[in-house]
């Protein structure tokens, strides 16, 4: 058996798929399945700290991007986009293909937003319908201060549209504090429950704005109206997929039950960051470090291709290596949600200290003992 340690899909603890298995009903005739549905939202909700309310779509988590963007687009409307990452950029592609326009604020990759320089920015430029922001854009690990992001977004009467997939219960994420419109989740990452499924909440101000379109939403699967009256209506756009849910709502109540959740992840991600950086190795991110994901530069010399593979075949350890301009240059541990914790991380680190020394790299630690090291001061952590 493979060890996941990859920044999504990740672990799945056994009441998780349990909970798949288990008696179906016809989701779309059941009043239970209606307040099922509902309270599972309402959970959703209230672990990221907002009144608006949520909705699980029947997709992977590109559908929640995709269905914000459709539902908030129209011919012509001026989107800024924020870019420091591959997901950040990918937002333009959404919003060319609903017929808007994207304006770019690309920033280095390395590097999370500075906000005091999006201020000024803004002073100038903030003729748009709605922005979009990622809080961690996985393929670097950079993570985003959308707390101060958004609200700077919305004080200009921007809508805000966050992607929160990769960092949504392994970072704070307070929505409505936040003025975020839209913020999209989904289950393989921090949730640990196997991938299938994404969830959005959705302010007034972003319904309203939909409701005041005048073209129609060029989209069905995509279009979040049709959410809006599920519950009163007694009525899914689609048939919701049961097992899927009955699976997101035991993850759910893992992390609702996991009161040491987000410390847990902040001691593991500081501890695998000076693990890496004392032993040598260059970390991607300058400023701006997610603890649910860490990129490690490819040292010179060695191929990210032959790291991965010694991983797999020789430790039984799958991490990941990256997508866009990080192709082939970073590999990637995924520190969260089911894979953070202390003995899965400190195996992984024996194993990549072992790779890179049969690869020539010349490590002066051992990774799992900087890191041991580290976490042992941390409760959390169980060492
Ligand atoms: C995983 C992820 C998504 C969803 O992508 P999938 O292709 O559905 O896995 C979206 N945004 C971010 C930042 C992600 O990490």
């Amino acid at each position: 058996m493979l060890k996941i340690m990859t920044p999504g899909p990740t672990q799945v603890r056994e009441n998780v798929r349990l909970a798949r298995s288990r008696e179906i009903t016809n989701p779309d005739l059941e009043q239970q399945f209606f307040d099922f549905y509902q309270d599972t939202c309402r959970l959703i909700g209230k672990l990221i700290h907002t009144d608006n309310p949520v909705y699980i779509l029947g997709g992977e988590g590109i559908l929640g991007l995709e269905a914000a963007c459709a539902s908030l687009t129209e011919q012509g409307d001026k989107v800024l986009v924020l870019d420091n990452g591959v997901f950040g950029e990918g937002f333009a592609d959404f919003v060319r293909l609903y017929g808007g326009e994207p304006v770019l604020y690309t920033t280095d990759y390395r590097e999370a937003f500075d906000v005091y320089k999006l201020a000024e920015y803004l002073k100038k430029n903030h003729d748009f319908k709605y922005a979009t922001v990622v809080q961690c854009d996985t393929p670097s690990g950079v993570l985003n201060d959308v707390s101060r992001i958004c609200p700077l977004l919305s004080s200009y009467g921007i809508l805000t549209v966050v992607d929160a997939v990769a960092s949504m219960f392994g970072e704070v994420l307070e929505v409505d504090k936040s003025c975020i419109d839209i913020v999209c989740g989904g289950s393989q990452k921090v949730v640990s429950a196997p991938p299938g499924l994404c969830f959005v909440s959705v302010s007034k101000r972003a319904f309203i704005s939909m409701e005041k379109r005048t073209a129609p939403i060029a989209s069905y699967y995509g279009n979040l109206l049709c959410f809006k009256e599920y519950y009163e209506k007694k009525w899914f756009p689609y048939t919701m997929p049961i097992s899927d849910i009955n699976g997101l709502r035991a993850a759910l109540d893992n992390i609702y039950e996991d009161r040491d959740i987000l410390s847990r992840h902040k001691s593991i991600g500081n501890g695998i960051r000076q693990a890496l950086r004392k032993g040598g190795l260059s970390l991607y991110i300058t400023k701006g470090d997610s603890n649910t994901v860490t990129a490690i530069e490819v040292p010179t010399d060695i191929k990210a291709e032959d790291i991965l593979r010694i991983m797999k075949e020789k430790y039984h350890i799958l991490i990941a290596g990256s997508i866009g301009i990080m192709s082939g240059k970073v590999i990637r541990i995924g520190h969260m949600g089911e894979n953070a914790n202390y003995s899965d991380v400190a195996e992984t680190l024996k194993a990549l200290t072992k790779t890179l020394r049969e690869l020539g790299f010349p490590l002066t630690v051992d990774l799992e003992d900087i890191f041991s090291e580290v976490v042992r001061k941390d409760i959390y952590c169980q060492v």
